[in-house]
């Protein structure tokens, strides 16, 4: 018998992903905004990766004010719009555009009618512009990238949100506590049980080096991670990460029905699923035992 009122609240399953490399092959910028800015993509990431170490400077700041001189010197209107619009252009790995879909529908078949449910995230350090203008954008429950500040006439001026390897890891607490909004603070203590998404629900998807606080948060309470590469490319630093006990496992970024990814994805989700559902069954118990 449950207490008149209480119910059980943690039915979610997040995934969790990152955006480039790990659902789109290239750094977004290399579709349609860097060609625009008449820069090669190579070029610019040389030049930023030179000032940020001769700077000592944070690369995502080095990488958004280089947007910003370079749109000022070329005189190429980059408003919201434009990244969005740019954003459009984005392709993805082999089966993401369905994926979603798919797996919202495979949760919902081992929930068996049970009210359990799936949403999808993306903590990102590139532009949230782009991805809100990518052709996935409506599956997300929320999507945390870097953003600009704009001027009046729409032109940036000013990083307004940088998310770095590290504080990456906030937006993870922010989905765990169900604290979306990001004027809301996130360091206030909430009690394991009453957190929205605990930690086991969830997925994290990254493809390296900048994953690894995120992937080591998640783990460490119970949550999943998963590395994934290039076809052909890029095992090496997944093989590592596996050894160190960084994520469960890795696989080509193959999104399709039936590859590798799907299946592990799919058998994660299941044991997700069995635990969400024994902990319903458990939470309907007197408190003193089986009846
Ligand atoms: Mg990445």
């Amino acid at each position: 018998m449950k207490e008149a009122g209480v119910e059980f609240k943690q039915n979610i399953v997040a995934l969790v992903y990152d955006f480039d490399g790990t659902l789109s092959p290239e750094a977004m910028q290399h579709y349609g905004v860097l060609p625009n800015l008449g820069i090669e993509p190579s070029n610019f990431w040389a030049e930023v990766k030179a000032k940020r170490k001769s700077e000592k400077a944070e690369e995502l700041l080095v990488y958004m004010r280089e947007m910003i001189k370079l749109a000022d010197q070329k005189d190429v209107k980059l408003g919201r719009d434009d990244f969005a619009s740019h954003g459009a252009s984005i392709e993805f790995f082999e089966g993401v555009r369905d994926w979603f879909q798919r797996i919202n529908e495979f949760v919902k078949g081992l929930a068996g009618g049970a009210e359990i449910e799936v949403e999808h995230y993306i903590i990102s350090a590139g532009l949230k512009e782009m991805i809100e203008g990518c052709d996935i954008a409506s599956e997300f429950t929320e999507i945390f990238a870097c953003e600009f500040l704009y001027d009046k006439s729409g032109h940036p001026i000013w990083p307004a949100r940088i998310i770095s390897d590290t504080s990456k890891t906030q937006y993870l607490f922010r989905i765990n506590k169900g604290v979306l909004d990001v004027n809301e603070s996130i360091n206030s203590h909430m009690p394991t049980s009453e957190r929205r998404i605990p930690f086991d629900n969830m997925v994290y998807f990254g493809d390296g080096e900048t994953d690894v606080p995120s992937m080591a948060v998640v783990m460490a309470q119970g949550g999943h991670a998963v590395a994934v590469h290039k076809p052909n490319e890029g095992a090496e630093k997944c093989l590592a990460l596996r050894q160190a006990g960084r994520i469960d496992y890795f696989c080509e970024a193959d999104y399709r029905e039936g590859s590798d990814l799907d299946r592990l994805v799919k058998d994660t989700l299941r044991v997700i699923v069995s635990r969400i559902a024994l902990r319903m069954r458990i939470f309907d118990l007197p408190p003193k035992g089986c009846n």
